[in-house]
């Protein structure tokens, strides 16, 4: 099929439907976790004394996702409306979509399910963004297209763009096959695709790419295979290494982030004795950062235990539980259905990086003291969760019901 025209994304959050879908997202809300924020985040039961970060769940960019999703459901019913990949990383909201006949195009540059697609067909871009390729191929396939995509994602965009146009290397921290991560990569090669780029995932890769820059560890061929997929095609180390800015996928560590930034620097200093090829731009957003902060300080807390809710394909939620994990019994769940019982918790194993079954701690059911109960929840994870979660925890620890 001849591309019919390049078409630009529409605006969905129309007034006649914005009344509908605020009832709709009604679903999302918990009046339980208002109260208790209204409280100052603390709930006392008998027993059992449950804190709350002070900042968590929902945030700006997730909620207009959702808003925007709900919203093409309404005003485009009756025709076929697709959605790339998923909306965000929470397995409740994406159920509520599903259950509106929302259909799912995959996450695939090169899938033939796009080749399907004709003027009829709605399709709505996730919150992470989609790569500029798949973005040209949609716009030539004459969709109409529904664009999710954050503010705080498009600004790394912008950020990396002005690298690319500068002849500067992006060096993107952040997971390489992680939608937004992709999405960024593909906007830092610039508006003629020439632009270059390397995803480090941790500061073990970023010492890797520092040792380079220097002389030591990797020869060339090692490290092009140790980065394969990571790196634009093309992409010369020698040459592509020269000058780098850096640039962070929205959900990462801030810690993480910040030694990366000091490992770089140095390297480029040591090399050329100046970092004036040295760039960088805090990309973590604010939503990030502050549940990040909020959760620092609850741990200065002396809590018994964690829990961490959230999808666990939630980068933002992943980086949550690490922080809790180092410091407390941690137990990263999805919903309340986890928490099986007096005895058995199904969660999330950060180093086997699956879903286990766990026993919970005796004195969960038997405390021998008023027990301290840490929640928070990530960004993409709705209030009706939360409640749903902590009203499990009192039952398990024996409370009445709330
Ligand atoms: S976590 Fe940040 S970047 Fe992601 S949707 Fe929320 S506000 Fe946007």
């Amino acid at each position: 099929m001849e591309p019919q025209k390049v078409n630009r994304p529409v605006n969905v959050r129309r007034p006649e439907v914005m009344a509908q879908v605020a009832e709709d997202l009604a679903r999302f809300q918990s009046s339980l976790v208002e109260w208790i924020r209204e409280q100052g985040n603390e709930l006392e039961l008998p027993g059992v004394r449950l804190f709350l970060a002070e900042s968590f769940g929902f945030c700006d960019g997730v909620k207009r996702a959702i808003e925007i999703a709900y919203a093409a459901c309404r005003l485009f019913k009756g025709r076929r409306i697709w959605l790339i990949g998923e909306i965000i990383h929470n397995p409740d909201v994406n159920a509520s979509l599903d259950a509106l006949g929302l259909l799912h195009l995959p996450w695939k540059m090169d899938d033939p399910a796009y080749d399907a697609l004709t003027a009829e067909d709605v399709v709505i871009m996730p919150a992470f963004g989609v790569p500029v390729s798949l973005r040209q191929r949609l716009e030539a396939r004459g969709v109409t297209l529904v664009d999710s995509t954050c503010g705080n994602v498009i600004k790394v965009w912008q950020r990396v763009r002005t690298y690319a146009a500068a002849g500067v290397t992006s060096i993107i921290h952040g997971k390489a096959r992680h939608e937004e991560s992709m999405a960024t990569a593909s906007q830092s090669q610039g508006k003629d695709g020439k632009g270059n780029y390397l995803v480090i995932f941790n500061e073990t890769e970023a010492c890797l790419v520092a040792d380079y820059m220097n002389g030591r560890g990797l020869d060339k061929k090692a490290f092009l295979e140790r980065f394969a997929g990571c790196v634009s095609l093309g992409f010369d180390p020698d040459v592509h290494l020269a000058e780098i800015g850096l640039a962070n996928q929205t959900t990462m560590l801030k810690s993480e982030t910040a030694a990366i930034q000091q490992l770089l620097r140095a390297a480029v200093v040591e090399r050329d004795g100046s970092d004036a090829r040295f760039h960088m731009f805090d990309t973590i957003c604010g939503a990030t950062q502050d549940r990040q902060n909020a959760l620092f300080a609850l741990l200065e807390k002396p809590l018994d235990a964690m829990f961490i809710i959230g999808g666990y394909n939630s980068s933002n939620t992943t980086h949550l539980a690490h922080i809790a994990a180092r410091r407390v019994p941690t137990f990263f769940v999805s919903t309340a259905e986890c928490l099986l019982g007096p005895q058995r918790i199904r969660c999330y194993d950060l180093e086997k990086k699956k879903e286990v079954v766990r026993p919970l701690p005796a004195w969960f059911k038997h405390p021998e003291r008023e027990l301290q109960i840490g929640v928070t929840a990530g960004a993409s994870c709705p209030a009706n969760v939360i409640e749903a979660v902590i009203c499990r925890i009192a039952e398990l620890c024996g409370c009445a019901e709330l």
